[in-house]
C-alpha cells in the first residue's frame, strides 16, 4: 500500500464552511473527535452544548429533536429506533419495582403486551381502565400507581377519551402520565396545553409518537419520540436511553426531517379523504357500526369536538367498522382479501392505504358496553384518489354475498 492510501482515510482537503441548503445535513458517525484532551474531559452532551460520541447525538439527531419539541409545543425530546421503544424506554425510566403502571383497555397492543410479558419480571404490576370512564380511572389509581398511559383517540376502536378530566385526575393523585400521541401527530391538539383556559397549561408529563407514522410519511422508517416540559424528568428518561444505549442511524432521522415539512398537510389529506370514507361507510347496510371521532355518534365525539374543534386536520386517517355479526369470518376476510388499492398490513400513517381485521375480544379484558357486536375491521387511509378507494371498497363488499 502507498501512503496514498492514508490520504484516503486523512486528507488536508477541508471543504468551504457556510454551506446552506433547505435540507439539513446529515452526519454520521460513532466517533466524534475532541480537539485536546482537556476538550475531551468537559465535553458536555447532555445540554447539547458539545458533541462526545455518536450514540449520544449528532447535528442531525439534535435538529431533529429540536423540531419534533416544536411541533408538539414541548421542550426536550429523545429519539429512538421505534414507537414501542419509546413506550418501553418510560416504563424503565420511571417504574422501579413494587410500582404499578395503568394501561387504557384500548391501547396499543404491543404495549400491553410489554407489561404483561417483561414489566412483570421486573415486578412492576399493570390493570388495565376503561378509557371513556374517568371514575374507572379514579378506582384504579392505586398508593403505588405511578404511570398513567392515555391515548387519543384509540388507534383500533377510535374513541376519543375526555383527556382534559384523566389528566386533571392522575395530577391530583401525583402520578405521572403520558401519552401516546401518535394519532395525533402532534397537529390534532396540543399534548403540553391541553385546555387553553387552564393556567397554569394543562398538561400531560411526557408525549410519545411513532414517528413511524405521519412523520415519517413515508411506510419506510421505523422511530419513535419521547417529549418532555420537566427537565429533571427528561434527565431521568435521558440517563435510562443513554444507559440502554439507544439511538437512531442517521439516515433515518433524515428521512423524517425531510417528511416534517408536508406533515401538516399530509395529515389534513388523510383527515379529509378519512371523513369521507367514514361517512360512505355510514350508508353502507353491511356495517352495524362505523367508528371515527368527527362522526356526531361516535363514542367520545364531543370530547374530540372539545379538544380538537372539528376543523380539517384534526383527525387522523384511520377508521373503523364493525360488520354486522351475522357475516362470518370467512366472508369477512374474503372482503379484506378481495380489495385491490387497500393493501393488507399492519402501521398507518404512509402513502398507501391499508387494512387490517382485528380479534378485538383477543385484544381487550372486556367487551365495551358501546361497542356493538361484530367483526372489527381497520382502515388507514392513505394518499390515493378518495373516489378509486371507495369504488374498492364497493367491489370488495360484492363479494360478501358470494362467500358464506
Ligand atoms: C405504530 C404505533 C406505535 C409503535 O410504533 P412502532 O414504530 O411501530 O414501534 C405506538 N403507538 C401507536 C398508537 C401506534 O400506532
Amino acid at each position: 500500500m502507498s501512503d496514498r492510501t492514508t490520504a484516503l482515510i486523512q486528507h488536508a482537503y477541508q471543504a468551504p464552511a457556510g454551506f446552506a441548503a433547505p435540507q439539513p445535513g446529515v452526519f454520521k458517525a460513532s466517533t466524534v473527535f475532541f480537539p485536546n484532551v482537556a476538550a475531551m474531559r468537559q465535553f458536555e452532551w447532555k445540554d447539547k452544548t458539545a458533541y462526545t460520541y455518536g450514540l449520544h447525538g449528532t447535528p442531525t439527531t439534535y435538529t431533529l429533536e429540536e423540531r419534533l419539541c416544536a411541533l408538539e409545543g414541548g421542550s426536550q425530546c429523545l429519539l429512538v429506533p421505534s414507537g414501542l421503544a419509546a413506550i418501553a424506554t418510560v416504563a424503565l425510566a420511571l417504574l422501579r419495582t413494587g410500582d404499578e403502571v395503568l394501561i387504557p383497555d384500548n391501547a396499543y397492543g404491543p404495549s400491553k403486551a410489554l407489561a404483561e410479558a417483561e414489566l412483570a419480571h421486573w415486578g412492576i404490576s399493570h390493570r388495565f381502565y376503561d378509557p371513556m370512564n374517568p371514575a374507572d380511572l379514579v378506582a384504579n389509581i392505586r398508593p403505588h400507581t405511578r404511570l398513567v398511559w392515555l391515548e387519543a383517540a384509540g388507534s383500533v376502536t377510535l374513541e376519543f377519551p375526555d383527556l382534559c378530566e384523566q389528566v386533571r385526575i392522575c395530577k391530583a393523585a401525583g402520578v405521572w402520565t403520558a401519552l401516546d400521541n401518535t394519532w395525533g401527530a402532534g397537529l390534532a391538539f396540543n399534548p403540553f396545553d391541553l385546555s387553553p383556559a387552564a393556567s397554569p397549561a394543562l398538561a400531560v408529563d411526557i408525549s410519545i409518537h411513532a414517528l413511524t407514522k405521519y412523520p415519517s410519511g413515508g411506510g419506510d422508517v421505523l422511530m419513535g419520540s419521547i417529549i418532555t416540559r420537566d427537565v429533571g424528568l427528561h434527565m431521568r428518561l435521558k440517563l435510562c436511553h443513554m444507559r440502554i444505549g439507544l439511538g437512531v442511524g442517521a439516515n433515518d432521522a433524515e428521512l423524517v426531517l425531510r417528511g416534517l415539512p408536508s406533515l401538516a398537510l399530509r395529515y389534513q389529506a388523510h383527515d379529509v379523504a378519512t371523513r369521507g370514507l367514514a361517512h360512505w361507510a355510514l350508508q353502507r347496510p353491511e356495517f352495524a357500526q362505523v367508528l371515527h371521532p368527527a362522526l356526531p355518534d361516535s363514542v367520545g365525539h364531543k370530547n374530540w369536538l372539545a379538544l380538537c374543534k372539528g376543523a380539517i386536520g384534526s383527525a387522523a386517517g384511520l377508521f373503523s367498522v364493525m360488520f354486522r355479526s351475522d357475516f362470518s369470518q370467512a366472508q369477512i376476510d374474503a372482503f379484506c382479501d378481495a380489495l385491490k388499492l387497500f393493501r393488507i398490513g399492519y402501521s398507518w400513517g404512509g402513502p398507501m392505504s391499508l387494512v387490517m381485521p382485528y380479534e378485538l375480544a383477543s385484544m381487550r379484558q372486556s367487551w365495551p358496553t358501546y361497542l356493538k357486536s361484530g367483526t372489527l375491521v381497520r382502515f388507514s387511509i392513505g394518499l390515493e384518489s378518495v373516489p378509486d378507494l371507495q369504488a374498492d371498497l364497493e367491489q370488495a363488499l360484492q363479494v360478501l354475498a358470494r362467500v358464506d
